[in-house]
């Protein structure tokens, strides 16, 4: 009878030791959207790459080292100037461009992927942001069909884009920066990036909305923005010379020469800022309220970037 005892203890012991170790398993998976990602290190969306070999074992008992980050750093919006089955063309057969991401403009349709996020895609081009070269290399691209603008006598008219596809790209963005932790002053446009040579995604784009309602990308402060306004004395107050705008743009990220001079470079670099802080006035000439706005983003996100 002792015996029977005991072997119940030990049974009843080995259940809950078993229990415990499965219960751990759980502890370190997480479903994210029909996904299940498996982590020994951080429970959130960690997904890990390893070679596969035929003679040998790969182990594990090291990992992870402490020393690493991402590689991505950086998000691209995109706008094609094409309809779906062209863009798809340009971006998937031609062996030319790609990006990452495509997102089409029927509500129904899935979100293509054309290239894996771990290898490169051929999306920014020649490039700069925040002293980052050729960003292709460490950035996520998201293209969106969108036909891009059409002159109207001298004005450029943008085509609006989809409700629906603003909120299928806010929860892929969403997504792919939680998981590399991609910074707010990161999440960029192609013209931020490439702003002599692109457009897109342009003023309609709405910034505002993504930072406002799913908190994605870079916003100011209304507070601030008022603050440097009311700080504003027409022709004293610094903005009114060139080499104090191109150096607080180019604290800001953008890249820029600092000339002193009013030069069509700077002129298109303003542009390109005010289609993504000051859309509704996109004339790439430096005012009060445009000046406001970059004093107010350089004080909130770079404020620890030296002069
Ligand atoms: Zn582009």
């Amino acid at each position: 009878m002792k015996h029977l005892i005991r072997l119940f203890f030990l049974f009843a012991a080995l259940t809950v030791i078993s229990c415990k170790t499965q219960s751990k398993i759980i502890v370190n998976t997480k479903i994210v959207r029909d996904t299940i990602y498996v982590s020994d290190i951080n429970p959130k969306y960690q997904v890990i790459t390893e070679a596969s070999l035929p003679k040998y074992v790969i182990s594990k008992k090291n990992f992870p080292s402490a020393a690493y980050n991402n590689r991505i750093k950086f998000l691209v919006f995109h706008y094609t100037v094409a309809d779906y089955p062209r863009s798809v063309k340009i971006l998937a057969k031609n062996g030319v461009v790609s990006s990452h991401y495509l997102i089409t403009d029927q509500p129904n349709d899935t979100i293509d992927i054309l290239v894996s996020e771990d290898k490169r895609a051929w999306h920014a081009g020649i490039s700069s942001w925040n002293g980052t070269e050729n960003l292709n290399d460490t950035s996520v691209g998201i293209e969106i069909v969108n036909k891009g603008y059409t002159y109207v006598g001298d004005s450029m008219v943008f085509e609006p884009f989809f409700d629906y596809q603003i909120e299928k790209a806010a929860v892929l963005s969403k997504n792919i920066i939680d998981r590399y932790e991609i910074e707010p002053v990161n999440v960029v446009g192609h013209s931020d990036i490439a702003p002599f040579r692109k457009q897109d995604p342009g003023p309609m784009f709405p910034w505002e909305e993504l930072y406002t309602k799913y908190n994605i990308g870079a916003w100011y402060d209304v507070v601030d923005k008022q603050c440097f306004l009311d700080e504003y004395i027409p022709d004293i107050y610094p903005y009114n010379s060139a080499l104090e705008f191109q150096k607080a743009l180019q604290k800001y990220g953008y890249k820029i020469s600092l000339t002193d001079i009013w030069d069509k470079e700077t002129w298109l670099i303003i542009r390109a800022f005010q289609w993504h802080f000051r859309p509704e006035k996109a004339d790439g000439i430096a005012d009060a309220e445009t000046w406001a706005i970059l004093q107010a983003l350089n004080k909130k996100y770079r404020s620890k970037t030296p002069f």
